[in-house]
């Protein structure tokens, strides 16, 4: 039996790879990436030269029997996505799950990923959160935000420049204006920024500075029931 590795990458600044998973793309038999040409410039970096196959969320029901026959012929095989770590809003569950159904070892290395950097310079508690991920664009979207309204934990959302003040207006709409947000954009970026305030004090601030980048959403919990 091969193995499965699944190896974050940099969100954006490549000094964050780490030893380990330079190691471990270097020893890999084949590299699956969601976008080839986008990982192809980051294995040249680090003079990493392995067969790389394409492997993303629109062939990846396609591409499972032949991927699972390859680790049970014995190869190792690791899994990168554009950035951060594979199976965080991006290809990597389903491969998983078979090649657990399959007795197959997978190891996820630790690494980059941008709900945690969010989240921790947020200054909202770490200690108990639910990530959310991208929120549906139409069907379901109304569901899931009413879904949170009680929801006590800090709540993180991952957004794009173009949906993020639709998305904060949104928030106010389900959770008020006043409920603390953190809202952090490019992390590990020569842009970083991290916007802390209430819901219509950052809604007020992304009309006012055209939203670039990359963005997660750091939301207070509901504090009802916590007093
Ligand atoms: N796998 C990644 C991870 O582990 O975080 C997430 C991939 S998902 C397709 C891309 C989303 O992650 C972006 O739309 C944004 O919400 C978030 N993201 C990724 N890099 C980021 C960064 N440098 N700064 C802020 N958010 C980022």
């Amino acid at each position: 039996m091969g193995k499965l590795f699944l190896v974050p990458t940099p969100i954006g600044n490549l000094g964050d790879m780490t030893f380990r998973a330079v190691e471990t793309l270097n020893e890999a038999d084949l590299i699956l990436a969601e976008d080839t040409r986008v990982s192809s410039k980051l294995l040249k970096h680090y003079n990493i030269h392995k067969p790389l196959i394409s492997f993303h969320m629109h062939n990846e029901h396609r591409k499972l029997s032949e991927v699972i026959s390859k680790l049970k012929s014995g190869l190792t095989i690791a899994v990168i996505s554009d950035a951060g770590t594979p199976g965080i809003s991006d290809p990597g569950f389903l491969l998983i799950r078979e090649a657990i159904v399959n007795n197959i070892e997978v190891n996820c290395l630790p690494g980059p990923t941008a709900l945690i950097p969010a989240l921790i310079q947020s200054g909202l508690s770490a200690e108990r959160f639910v990530f959310e991920g991208f929120l549906p664009p139409k069907k379901g979207r109304i569901k899931r935000l009413e879904n949170l309204i009680d929801e006590s934990r800090t709540i993180i959302f991952y957004e794009s420049p173009h949906k993020i003040l639709k998305t904060l207006n949104q928030l106010i709409d389900f959770f008020g204006p006043e409920r603390a947000v953190s809202v952090s954009r490019e992390l590990s970026k020569i842009y970083e920024e991290t916007f802390r305030g209430s819901l219509s004090e950052a809604a007020d601030h992304f009309f006012h500075h055209v939203p670039k980048g990359e963005f997660v959403i750091c939301l207070l919990g509901s504090q009802k029931n916590n007093r």
